[in-house]
């Protein structure tokens, strides 16, 4: 047998209702606080993420689909949306000087990482971004939009951490100092982390092992290194998340694993998720709609993880919904007239079912229990020579006589009620 690949998985009926409602909320409250909709290939050229993510990061280091087609081009299946979004922004031209541009963009990222709990190879997005706005409002917006939805879909005890990275102005300076203070302990780190220590120190500070981060304790912090300007822009996020009555914690270690963030950047975290307790994250980034060959415009944006969301979220019971109506037709002549019935109820919006197969009277009346259907509609051959049908409420199990002319409409009156 075949099975699907390790680290993708199937979604199943039973699971895929919870995905629906969640991506729903979530579109309902991009489109209320202002976002529309960007479909994008899953599929770019590799040196998209190369140059927007960097290539001292751990995605483009060990965790990218990569795999050169028959054109003899590299392409890769996408890790992260914001590269894609950045690339569509530019090369349709999206961006107006002056425009604020907000989008929103739902859909599966791939990682090579070690699956498990929260972590797997192919998992699924929500995105949103602003372009062209450097207003400290606009990332205190975005906080409040995720929180919301994450809130709106029941996930309790999220945790706000927020930092600010600072920018090409200031964070120099800071490189320096923890380059310096990473110096004495080179042989305590480990090897990622030693190497990081060249090519691109900030990323010691995400390291994940724990050994690691009880030393970065007492390291240098980014915010006693932000210019004026980046510190002014801080405050009035801070201040900004206080109005809206929003609690936060300054978390002075929040990097990024990517490159490109400057200024905000924040994550929000459910401890019920344990190891893998980020379930949102995001951030501003400035410089990158530029450097991919855009015009100089800000952006600022976050990912919500779905499958992490789905693990705290809260959903109503049932979530799919019962059966209006079985139609039990008892032979073919029944089974004939009820088929345009049928296909009007629905059209109607009405949830109806019906067997084609022929089956008996009782297994068709199991077959609406199984399916939580409301009502049967009951038509045999004594029906359908005494010109009516017998309509039974299934919860009651009582039956009503209807008659086959006006048949439709008699049902729509009961059923739409
Ligand atoms: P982590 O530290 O958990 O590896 P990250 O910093 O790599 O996360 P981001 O690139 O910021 O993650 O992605 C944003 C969100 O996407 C994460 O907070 C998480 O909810 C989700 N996510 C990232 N990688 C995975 C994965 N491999 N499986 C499931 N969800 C993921
Ligand atoms: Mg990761």
């Amino acid at each position: 047998m075949i099975k699907a690949v390790r680290g993708f998985k199937d979604i199943l009926p039973g699971e895929s209702e919870k995905w629906a409602y969640l991506e729903n909320l979530a579109r309902k409250f991009f489109l209320s606080y202002g976002f529309r909709e960007i479909r994008l290939p899953i599929l770019e050229k590799t040196e998209l993420f190369a140059r927007s993510l960097g290539e001292a990061t751990d995605i483009v280091e060990k965790e990218m689909y990569t795999f050169i087609d028959r054109q003899k081009e590299s392409l890769t299946l996408r890790p992260e949306a914001t590269a894609g979004i950045c690339r569509a922004v530019i090369e349709n031209g999206l961006y107006a000087q002056g425009k604020i541009l907000k989008l929103f963009t739902i859909g599966p990222m791939f990682r090579h990482e070690r699956p498990q709990r929260g972590r797997l190879r192919q998992f699924h997005q929500l995105n949103a971004e602003v372009f062209g706005s450097n207003a400290p409002g606009t990332d205190a917006e975005l906080i409040a939009l995720a929180l919301d939805i994450l809130d709106a879909g029941g996930a309790r005890g999220l945790r706000l951490e927020i930092n600010s990275l600072g920018c090409p102005v200031c964070r120099p300076a800071f490189r320096e100092a923890l380059k310096k203070f990473l110096t004495g302990l080179r042989e305590k780190l480990c090897e990622d982390c030693q190497r990081r220590v060249e090519r691109n120190p900030l990323r010691v500070l995400d390291c994940k092992r724990q050994e690691c981060q009880s030393l970065y304790v007492d390291a240098p912090r980014l915010e006693d290194f932000l210019c004026p300007a980046c510190k002014e822009h801080y405050l009035s996020v801070l201040k900004d998340l206080e109005t809206l009555n929003i609690t936060y914690v300054k978390n002075p270690r929040l990097v990024r694993g990517l490159d490109y963030y400057v200024r905000t950047t924040f994550e929000i975290k459910a401890p019920d998720l344990g190891a893998q307790d980020t379930v949102a994250a995001g951030g501003r980034y400035d410089g990158l709609v530029k450097a991919l060959g855009g015009p100089d415009i800000p952006g600022v944006g976050f990912a919500i993880g779905l499958e992490r969301f789905l693990l705290i979220a809260e959903l109503p019971e049932d979530l799919s919904p019962p059966l209006d109506l079985f139609v039990a037709a008892l032979g073919e002549e029944a089974r004939r007239l009820v088929l345009p019935l049928v296909r009007n109820l629905r059209r109607h919006g009405l949830m109806v079912d019906l067997d084609h197969e022929g089956r008996s009277l009782k297994a068709q009346l199991k077959q609406a229990n199984r399916l939580r259907a409301r009502f049967a509609l009951i038509i045999g051959e004594k029906e359908l020579q005494e010109g009516k049908v017998l309509l039974r409420d299934m919860t009651t199990g009582a039956q009503e006589p209807l008659a086959q002319a006006e048949l439709e409409s008699a049902l729509l009156k009961r059923l739409l009620a």
